[in-house]
């Protein structure tokens, strides 16, 4: 790789001297040392990397480290840290060197972002997987997600670079996990820029059409701002305030947003039009209420829109974000949106986690606001049930959120988000509570537990000891944590179920002095129509089946049901039909009398066939013949591969081959069921087939995800037309979602 030129260098020296120059908040000498040996250190390590766009890779980590100083605001640790980012992942150094420089804080932030980036950045499918892993980092050290935050930042302004799909890939990663995390942290200014720059990538044509709406309409909109500001600023000023206002151009993707999801026109977003007071509050007076009596100044020149005031100096939102929102009418007859804030509580909306550390001691509440986060992540994480999809859903759903605050009945606060129910309140305050939750009081009036709950409700829990906790709670709760606790209530009392029932049957068979065996099994599953061993002692626990019969039960000899033959008619090259049966099926109804033409000698009457392994036709099926060189007509689906591969290499030993008639032979299918999980469907599809007069279940396989189930039944049917009817009647089960023939593959066992 080419080495850096004389002038390069110079400029990579002229940029670290500003990042120095720009640290003044940055005071001690070792500090100071700190960052200038990390900078030394990532400039030897990347000397002879460049990026994409051809510059000197250390252009990165140093604009890397400008965000984390300048745009955030943290210390020299993290803006070390940050110098340092790429280089375990993208040079020869060890971990180990960094740690003997550095000192253990800067490792262990560097080591997270080499492992966020490990499984991150590589063109991995497994993104909720690594969108978890990454947050695990959370528990570390939040310095590290900040980091990769301003990495990210850096690597979309400088996006331009890289080929179109890259650029598409990354925008989207952005939007949909960066921006909102970075929303969560706090960081609004980032975020913003974040989701306008994937805009950017994403849909430039729309991007820059609201550039330019936005561009048009500026002398317009400052022309108002100017109007609107100058009596706030009159009497702000002679009420002794010290402040500054500023008209502030909405965010290109929140107008682009609301655009696209409110579905209306530019001109009518009415915060369009927004302004901003900060201002150093007087001392020792609460800083909530001198927000309030900005607002009163204000609303005594404009009137307020009622329902567009939001309160966050009362109650903060759980990112720690605090102001208060008043929209205005203005000049014109336009809605203008004013945000008043203090000086801290500005620093905190555009810092976020950094500056609520600078802040730590001046008030608890934020601190435990953000605790509360990080504890609530933390959980999601550590709950080993907790599928990383499903994280990553409920994840998102929570930095998106738009929380609701909600009350104890003692008056405490518990946040939730959006959507949440009565029973996910009931989890979050204890899992017994949830466990045992019958209904819910919602101020004062009964509710069902899927109520679901608005900000201020006050909620009470009802519970009682003999409720049972149903599969459907599953659909009633929005919380990765009330989820989790439910199915592992679900879990433990299944076990505790089958538990009881195995002993309860080892207890009654202990009388006939016998123990349980697979016979015994056996013979118990098919009386009760139960498809494994689980499901009998769970039904015996349940006191679903009675161990009263028992002993005539297992007296009963289990009849062959199922009589194995059909017919097939096969006609010889010259057409002649003739008449057999499966040699592998038993008895024919009607000897064949005419032997086939072709095969034709008296001495062999019957023409033997057999079904292909491959397709598994059965009667009804479309199929053809192949008569194999061994004398037997093998019988292919029309449409098997192999079938179209024997017609088009031995034409001449095909032979057209027709189902007659259908007698009670049994054949396997294989039938895939989708659908929503719900209460009782198993035993719905379980009954649906047994009843089926047609119809034995050999296999049944069903498993459960996120609500949706996928079975897998291995059926005996006689013909088509009973498997269709069968699967008409599967389908028409509530929840059901799709029924699906499969084939069965070679090499398993095709007949039972
Ligand atoms: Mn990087």
């Amino acid at each position: 790789m080419a080495v850096l030129t004389p002038k390069e260098d110079q400029e990579i020296r002229r940029q670290f001297q500003e990042l120095m120059d720009g640290c003044t908040f940055i005071r001690s000498e070792s500090d100071r040392s700190l960052i200038v040996r990390a900078f030394e250190f990532a400039h030897a390590a990347h000397a002879s990397t460049r990026r994409k766009s051809g510059e000197p890779y250390i252009i990165h980590p140093l604009s890397v480290s400008k965000i984390i100083a300048f745009e955030i605001g943290l210390g020299a640790t993290s803006i070390a840290a940050a110098l340092l980012h790429d280089v375990v992942e993208d040079t020869d150094v060890p971990l180990e060197l960094i740690e003997k420089d550095f000192g253990p804080r800067v490792s262990i932030i560097v080591d997270g972002l080499t492992k966020i980036s490990g499984v991150f950045d590589k063109d991995s499918s497994l993104q909720a997987e690594n969108f978890r892993k990454m947050l695990l980092t959370l528990s570390d050290d939040v310095r590290v997600i900040i980091i990769k935050l301003s990495d990210r930042l850096h690597n979309m302004r400088t996006l331009d670079a890289l080929p179109a799909a890259k650029r598409l890939k990354i925008a989207s990663e952005t939007v949909y996990l960066y921006a909102p995390l970075a929303h969560r942290m706090g960081l609004y200014a980032i975020k913003q820029e974040l989701e306008d720059l994937s805009l950017k990538y994403r849909h430039p044509l729309i991007y820059q059409e609201v550039l330019k709406l936005l561009h048009d309409n500026e002398e317009t909109r400052s022309r108002i701002i100017d109007e609107f500001v100058a009596p706030v600023r009159e009497k702000l000023t002679s009420a002794g305030y010290q402040f500054d206002i500023t008209g502030r151009p909405k965010s290109i993707y929140s107008i682009y947003y609301k655009m696209q999801h409110k579905n209306i026109p530019f001109e009518e977003i009415y915060d369009l039009l927004a302004v901003r007071i900060v201002f150093d509050p007087e001392p020792g007076i609460p800083e909530k209420n001198q927000c309030w009596s900005v607002y009163s100044l204000i609303t005594d020149l404009y009137t307020p829109k009622q329902d567009r005031i939001r309160d966050w100096v009362s109650l903060p939102k759980a990112n720690g974000y605090e102001a208060l929102h008043v929209t205005v009418m203005g000049p014109h007859g336009k809605w203008v949106e004013v945000q008043i804030r203090t000086r801290r509580m500005d620093e905190i909306a555009e810092k976020g986690f950094a500056a609520h550390w600078k802040y730590k001691n001046s008030t608890t509440q934020q601190e435990s606001e953000l605790d509360k986060w990080l504890k609530k992540v933390r959980e999601i994480l550590n709950d080993p049930n907790a599928d990383a999809i499903e994280f990553v859903n409920e994840f998102k759903m929570n930095l998106f959120s738009s929380e609701i605050q909600v009350f104890t009945p003692k008056g405490q606060i518990k946040t939730l988000p959006q959507r949440a129910t009565a029973l996910d309140f009931a989890y979050e305050i204890h899992s017994e509570v949830g466990n045992a939750a019958m209904a819910a009081k919602v101020n004062y009036k009964l509710v069902p537990l899927n109520h679901v709950l608005k900000s201020g409700d006050q909620v009470e829990i009802i519970t009682s000891d003999k409720k049972r906790i149903q599969r459907e709670w599953l659909d009633y709760v929005v919380t990765a944590k009330a989820k989790g606790m439910i199915m592992n209530a679900i879990k433990s009392e299944n076990r505790h179920r089958t538990e009881k029932g195995k002993e309860m049957l080892e207890n009654r068979l202990k009388e006939f002095n016998l123990v349980p065996n697979a016979r015994i099994l056996k013979k118990l599953m098919d009386e009760h129509i139960v498809v494994n061993k689980d499901e009998l002692y769970s039904k015996i626990g349940m006191g679903l089946i009675d161990l009263e019969d028992l002993q005539k039960i297992l007296r009963k000899n289990t009849p062959n049901k199922w009589i194995r033959y059909w017919q097939l008619q096969i006609f010889g090259p010259k057409g002649r039909p003739s008449k057999d049966t499966d040699e592998t099926a038993g008895v024919s109804p009607d000897e064949g009398k005419e032997p086939a033409a072709g095969m034709g000698k008296e001495e062999k009457p019957k023409v033997s066939f057999r079904t292909a392994r491959c397709c598994t036709p059965i009667p009804g099926d479309d199929v053809i013949g192949y008569l194999a060189p061994n004398g037997i007509v093998n019988i292919h689906k029309s449409r098997c591969p192999n079938a179209v591969k024997l017609v088009a290499n031995h034409g001449n030993m095909i032979v057209p081959v027709k189902w007659t008639s259908y007698t009670i032979l049994s054949f396997l299918v294989r039938i895939e069921i989708k659908g929503i999980d719900r209460y009782d469907i198993y035993s719905q599809i379980t009954r649906t087939i047994a009843e089926g007069l047609n119809a034995n279940i050999r296999t049944i396989n069903m498993s459960s995800h996120d609500g949706i189930f996928e079975g897998l039944l291995e059926i005996y049917v006689r013909n088509t037309r009973d498997l269709e009817q069968m699967m008409d009647k599967l389908k028409a089960i509530k929840g059901i979602e799709s029924v699906k023939r499969l084939d069965i593959r070679e090499n398993e066992d095709a007949q039972g």
